[in-house]
């Protein structure tokens, strides 16, 4: 007797059930005066794989001629794969004198009948189901995903199931702060080695350890050390940020157990499904340092400015490449260019990187030091605050008056055209006049859709009132930055969003923070100021 049941026929399917196919089968063997050897059960295996462990043993006792008759229930119960459950039907069950028996679909091999020549289409449909079912299954996974239900076997490290709400994460105390200083290690320029390094030196157990043994650290491990890969995966993992992002795997085929990775538009993304480890802003952070690390992180020799440098015209990335000189012998030096650049209609820049270096860090330092001098800084910042307010109104004005225009131009083409109706003004005049007054609204709308634009920029540079963080960060990130000996590029990622270099090769640089943005546009007045103030002290020593 052998006896199958899995997850394919439904949870509920009485009819399925262990305890119903064995009582068939026990009254089939009883009604039949057969020999009972042995029950097979294989409970919760698919019949799309043959690698069961009970039906293996029953195959072990063919082989050793315990058995010589195998009854099923039907014949879904053997397989439901249909090239194979043939093999065992037409091949492998006559050469081993085995005499198969699945009662309800009436196949006995031992009796001719036509039951028996029907039996490759019934492997079939038993095949068909499967695949149906399979495609079932994951069709409520997916459901289930859309939903935000956490439908992965392991919780991501710093979660854990719900005791009672399934499918369901909530925070892992036990190892939030562990996450918290991973984050926040990263966030603040150290790098995945030396992360991994600090959680194995202070014997913290893996993941995988942390699963195992329920231990978070442990004086004496041995095993379970963190690598670079666990690690970077959680830092990229959007469950920190409460997002629950599945379907990031799929499966080939119901045949085949094997996987496949899923693009990234397919995959199922559910904001805000469960707390939060990490906040958004710290999130970013580690998503722009990995970015711009890139995958270079193992070159021996990397540019300082790789990864910040764009085209000002086209606004791709440029690169940094070695030119040869052209007398013999001389040394070759990385150029700046915009690749492939007159193929596509942008211009080539050619220019000297080690000089342009060399400059953006005199520039980026000047910036940092005016800033850090909160005398000089404060004595322009307010003026440029006061100041981007009047710029503010002064686009906001000149918008009301270009509605305003707009505004009348309709009273005049409506009033036009009531005359028109009246018969107080010719066609001709009509149609002369109406032009020139449309042409000159849409030109007055051009004008408006400028200024709106600039006033968006405006009010992205005046301060509100939740830059306190803001602040305090980068009060601490600057005073770190001034006293490296040697620039850390992790800092200028963090300080610096891009830099732009346009044809002539003028440079704009641009600061993830608004107040170095604002030192920098005004520039020359800041170091004018920095001038008076150091002037003033000189005099006050001599004195
Ligand atoms: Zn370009």
């Amino acid at each position: 007797m052998y006896i199958r049941l899995s997850r394919e026929d439904g949870e509920n399917k009485e009819s399925e059930s262990i305890g119903n196919q064995r009582k068939i089968l026990q009254r089939y063997v009883k009604e039949n005066n057969l020999c009972l050897v042995k029950e097979y059960v294989d409970d919760g295996i698919s019949g799309t794989t043959f690698d069961r462990p009970s039906f293996n043993q029953l195959l072990q006792d063919i082989e050793n001629k315990v058995i010589d008759m195998v009854i099923t229930k039907d014949l879904s119960r053997l397989g439901r794969d249909y090239i194979k459950t043939g093999f065992y039907l037409e091949d492998y069950f006559p050469k081993n004198n085995i005499r198969y028996v699945a009662i309800t679909d009436g196949i006995d091999t031992y009796i001719d009948s036509t039951n028996n020549d029907i039996t490759p289409f019934k492997a079939i449909m038993n095949d068909m189901y499967a695949k149906d079912i399979s495609k079932k299954i994951r069709s409520v996974l997916k459901e289930k995903q859309k939903q935000g239900e956490y439908m992965c076997s392991i919780p991501a490290y710093g979660y854990k199931r719900h005791s009672t709400i399934k499918n369901k994460l909530i925070v892992d105390e036990q190892v939030r702060d562990i996450v918290e200083k991973i984050f926040d290690m990263y966030a603040n320029g150290h790098g995945s080695v030396e992360i991994v390094n600090y959680l194995n030196l202070n014997k913290y157990l893996s993941p995988t350890g942390y699963r195992k043994t329920g231990l978070v650290q442990d004086e004496n491990k041995t095993n379970f050390n963190w690598n670079e890969v666990t690690l970077c995966n959680m830092l990229k993992n959007e469950v920190y940020i409460g997002n629950t992002v599945q379907n990031k795997r799929s499966i080939i085929s119901y045949k085949v157990k094997k996987f496949r990775t899923v693009d990234k538009e397919e995959h199922i993304r559910v904001e805000n499904t469960h707390e939060p480890i990490i906040d958004k802003d710290t999130f970013e952070k580690v998503q722009c340092i990995i970015e711009k690390r890139g995958t270079n992180t193992k070159l021996k020799y990397d540019y300082l400015l790789r990864g910040l440098l764009y085209c000002y015209h086209c606004k791709r990335k440029l690169q940094i490449v070695l030119k040869k000189n052209s007398k013999r012998n001389a040394k070759s030096h990385p150029y700046i260019t915009c690749s492939d650049a007159k193929e596509r209609g942008c211009y080539p820049l050619n220019m000297n990187y080690e000089k342009f270096e060399k400059h953006i860090i005199y520039v980026v330092k000047k910036i940092c030091q005016i800033y850090a001098d909160k005398e000089i800084f404060y004595s322009i910042y307010e003026k440029y605050q006061n100041k981007t307010l009047d710029i503010r109104e002064g686009y906001k004005k000149k918008i009301e008056q270009i509605d305003k225009a707009i505004f009348d131009i309709n009273n005049n083409l409506d009033k036009m055209y009531i005359d028109k109706l009246r018969d107080v003004l010719q066609e001709e005049d009509y149609v002369r006049v109406s032009q020139k007054l449309s042409s000159e609204r849409t030109k007055l709308n051009e004008q408006k859709q400028e200024l709106q634009q600039k006033l968006v920029v405006t009010e992205e540079k005046i301060e509100t009132k939740n830059q306190t963080k803001e602040e305090k960060e980068l009060d601490e990130l600057i005073e770190n930055f001034l006293k490296l000996e040697k620039i850390d590029k992790i800092y200028l990622y963090r300080l610096i969003n891009k830099i732009e270099i346009d044809k002539d090769k003028n440079i704009y640089i641009y600061f993830n923070f608004s107040k170095l943005n604002s030192i920098n546009e005004n520039l020359d007045e800041f170091i004018k100021i920095e001038e008076i103030i150091n002037e003033k002290e000189k005099s006050l020593k001599v004195v």
